[in-house]
Formats: structure tokens, sequence, C-alpha cells
């Protein structure tokens, strides 16, 4: 049954039609602007084989434009439009060609990169550390154990990033996924008064999505498309990035699923921060296994896939005198260091 429905849709991505589509204006997602201006932007309906029945059923699906199709993995849009791996193989290797998103050259990267924000922590040595603030287009991970500020500093830059670009923010909104129903509104207020800011428009900027289990919190991640284009959303906050996996693949034999589920959740995040040019600020635990008696027993959970897909790790703990202190621990850019920084009912502060 399932195979019939299938194949009848594989058909309807293959009707090419005679028909010439017209380019119509549909946006594409922004990407290098070094092609011609003046040539018309190829659309769905440019795929071959992507018949105006297949560009319709693409858009109900979620892919609206080239990017979204050159970006998705043949499984996602087998799964998404219910067709063959060959029909979905075919669309997303013409969609590439099409928007020529192979090879690029070093000063194209650097092009890219000239886009990248940053959002302000609220504190100077954090800042530094960070190499100005948090960067979109990246995931940044805070891990550490319990009460040692992850939650707070997802409080912080959910404030911050609506601020204006010479007050070290974005403009924006921030997408909160919420996993452990951690995300306290009253706390933001508190903040977001202390630093003279509307409490109401400063809550209406932070949309909230509770994650019950990882399936959903996958979900939540991979249909983000939309609300973050409909509130111009510049950060996402995914607290905490591990909880549900690390609960719901508890057994031994589950630890390659969970990977692999995480992997591809992580995945989905960077695709966001790349597409949409946007912030992700993912939290971590620490293994607080006693059984461990050897190695560091502050190891994030998630092993070498969360090590290896964020893109900037700091570990925080606590300090002296309720000061946390947070170590850069990898970066493809920024030296090792440490800082030290206060939580205050201001949020966070310079030490
Ligand atoms: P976690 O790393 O578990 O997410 P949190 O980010 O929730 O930790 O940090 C909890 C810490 O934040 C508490 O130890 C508390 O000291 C501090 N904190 C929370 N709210 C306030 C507040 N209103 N004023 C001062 N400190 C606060
Ligand atoms: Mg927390």
């Amino acid at each position: 049954m399932a195979k019939k429905s299938k194949a009848k849709n594989d058909e309807e991505f293959g009707e090419d039609g005679d028909e010439k589509h017209s380019a119509s204006p549909i946006p594409i997602e922004e990407h290098d602007d070094v092609t011609d201006a003046a040539t018309p932007q190829p659309t769905i309906e440019d795929l071959p084989g992507v018949g105006p029945k297949g560009a319709q059923k693409l858009r109900e699906s979620g892919y609206e434009d080239l990017m979204s199709i050159a970006a998705a993995s043949t499984g996602e849009l087998m799964a998404a439009c219910e067709i063959g791996e060959a029909t979905a193989e075919k669309i997303i290797i013409a969609a590439r060609s099409k928007l020529d998103i192979g090879y690029k050259t070093g000063i194209e990267i650097m092009e890219k990169r000239k886009e990248i924000g940053k959002i302000t922590t609220g504190c100077t040595s954090l800042n530094a550390l960070f190499g100005g603030g948090i960067e979109t287009q990246q995931i940044t991970e805070a891990y550490g154990s319990f009460a040692s500020s992850k939650t707070q500093l997802g409080y912080q830059l959910a404030i911050n990033v609506q601020l204006p670009k010479e007050k070290g923010g974005l403009n924006g909104a921030c997408l909160w996924i919420d996993t452990e129903a951690t995300f306290k509104p009253e706390r933001i207020k508190q903040i977001a008064e202390n630093h003279g800011l509307d409490p109401n428009k400063v809550l209406k900027n932070i949309i909230v999505g509770r994650a019950f289990n990882s399936d959903h919190q996958v979900m939540l991640a991979e249909k983000a498309k939309e609300v973050i284009k409909e509130k111009g959303i510049k950060l996402i906050v995914v607290d905490s990035l591990t909880a549900h996996f690390r609960a719901d693949y508890s057994g031994r034999g589950e630890l390659a699923p969970r990977q692999q589920k995480l992997n591809r959740h992580i995945h989905a995040l960077q695709k966001l921060a790349d597409m949409h040019n946007l912030a992700v600020y993912v939290t971590n635990q620490v293994m607080a296994n006693p059984a461990i008696m050897f190695g560091d027993p502050t190891t994030a959970i998630g092993g070498h896939i969360v090590a290896h897909a964020t893109g900037v790790r700091i570990y925080l703990r606590k300090g002296k005198q309720g000061m946390r202190i947070a170590r850069l621990i990898d970066s493809p850019h920024l030296p090792e260091g440490e800082a030290v920084f206060r939580i205050t009912e201001n949020g966070i502060e310079d030490a």
C-alpha cells in the first residue's frame, strides 16, 4: 500500500511536462551574492523532473525554496514527500547544482563569515572569551553540573539578542526549546526589568517550545523554519540538548541509535544556524555517575558526537562566593582561556 502511494508520488515528481514555468519570484535563502543579480533566481519548478504537482508537494512538505532542498538529506526528503530514494537523490542533486553550492573559495567563505553576528553575554570577560560574544552561524555549547548557570546564561542571551546592534544584540527574537520545564518567565522578567527593558516586550520575543521527549525535541528543531522567518529568530536555545536523549535511550544497547539521533539533531540545528545566520546556544550536563572511578568526572554527556558537532564549547563551574567560572574548551578559532562572572538578580555580570 505504502509502496503504491510512493510510486504515485514518484510519478508526480517525474512529470516533467513540456510547459515552461516562468521563474516566479519565490525568495531564495540568502546565500553568497556572487551570482549575477540580473539572472532570474531559479525556483523549485526549474528542477528537472519536478512538475507543478511535485513542486506543490515539496512546498506542502516545507521545502519552499531550492536552498532547503539542497540542504536536505535523501532520507529526510523521502520521508517528507513520500518518494523513492532515486527520486529524492535526483531532486537534491539538481537543487545543489542550480544553486551552485559545491566548492567555495576562501574569499567566498570569508564573505559569509562577514555576516556573522555576535550576541553579548553581558559580561566583559565572558565576551572576551567568546571573541566578542556568542556568534551566529555556529553552535555554542555550555556544559557543567547542576546550578553552574547554564540556564541563566541562556536567559541573558535570550534577552540580549533583542537589543539593537550597537548595544550588543541582533535586533532579533529567541526560540527556546525547553526540555526539562526549567524555563522561568519570572526570571526573564526580573533580568529584563533590571536592565531597563519592557519585560512584556522581551517575553513576547521569546517563543518557547516545550519538548516532551527526544523525538519531540528533534521535531521542534526540524519544524522551526517557519517560526524563524515569521518571528525573526536570531537565537535558538536548547536547554538541555542531551537530557531527553539520555533518558530515552538509557539501555546499554541503545547508545548507537541515541548517538545517531543526537547527531542528526545537532546537524539540523547547525543547518538552521547557517541558513538563517542565527546563533544556537545549547546546554549539556556532565556525567554524575558514581560508578565512574577513573577518568574526568566532569565529562560532558553525548560523547564525541556532541564534542565534535558543536562549534564552541565552554565548561561552567561554580567558584567561590557565588562566582562562576567559564572555561573555553574547544573552538576552531579562539584561544583556550577562562573567564569569571557572577549571577545576580540582574543576570550575568562582571565579577
Ligand atoms: P544550571 O546550570 O543547572 O542550568 P542555572 O543556570 O539554573 O543552573 O543557575 C542556577 C543558579 O543561578 C543558582 O545557583 C542561583 O544561585 C542563580 N540564580 C538563579 N536565580 C537567581 C536570582 N534571581 N538572583 C540571583 N541568582 C540567581
Ligand atoms: Mg538548567
